[in-house]
């Protein structure tokens, strides 16, 4: 890969921090997807969450089968990070980037597979569980719901998501091959 080349296009996208990592490096905990079946609103409402995702043990073996990964952030402004929807409404900026960053790795070579925050909100209506995704390339499954936890990568590489109660951070975790 022409890492090089890569940067020289990170830096010219909004992303706040990136950091290329090995996805063995990742640490993945149950108690995450935990947080997705006792407290998420979205469980078992899309393609991109558990348990359309699969299990944990699953969703950790498709991760570990992709040995790179490029970890993503960007920074959104609102009035406060406790109005869910209105943080909520930041993240298809995020999401877009995070596409964009994709092609970039796809016009390198590499198979792609792509992790965002939270859940699949392209369609008005997800078609989960009766029928399949409408947007399979462009779908980016949740993080969390792969028991990822970015804020242990982000701690090891010293990536900030800690920026008071106006700013929201968004993660991406790219993994290739
Ligand atoms: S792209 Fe549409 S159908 Fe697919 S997971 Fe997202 S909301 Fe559901």
């Amino acid at each position: 890969m022409n890492r090089e080349l890569l940067e020289q296009q990170l830096s010219e996208l909004p992303i706040a921090q990136y950091e290329f990592f090995r996805t063995e490096e990742l640490e993945f905990a149950p108690r995450i997807r935990m947080i997705c079946e006792t407290e998420c609103p979205r469980y078992g409402k899309t393609w991109a969450c558990p348990p359309a995702v699969g299990t944990v043990a699953e969703c950790k073996a498709r991760c570990l089968s992709y040995p790179e990964g490029l970890l993503i952030t960007s920074l959104a402004e609102v009035s406060s990070t406790s109005h869910m929807e209105e943080c909520l409404a930041t993240r298809p900026a995020h999401e877009a980037m995070t596409r964009q960053v994709i092609e970039l790795l796809e016009a390198q070579g590499k198979e792609v597979y792509g992790l965002s925050t939270e859940s699949c909100a392209i369609c008005k209506e997800c078609t989960y569980p009766s029928a399949p995704c409408r947007h399979r390339e462009q779908m980016l499954p949740c993080l969390e719901s792969h028991a990822i936890v970015a804020t242990a990568l982000a701690d090891k590489y010293g990536i900030e998501y800690l920026y008071g109660p106006q700013v929201v951070t968004w993660f991406s975790i790219l993994l290739y091959r």
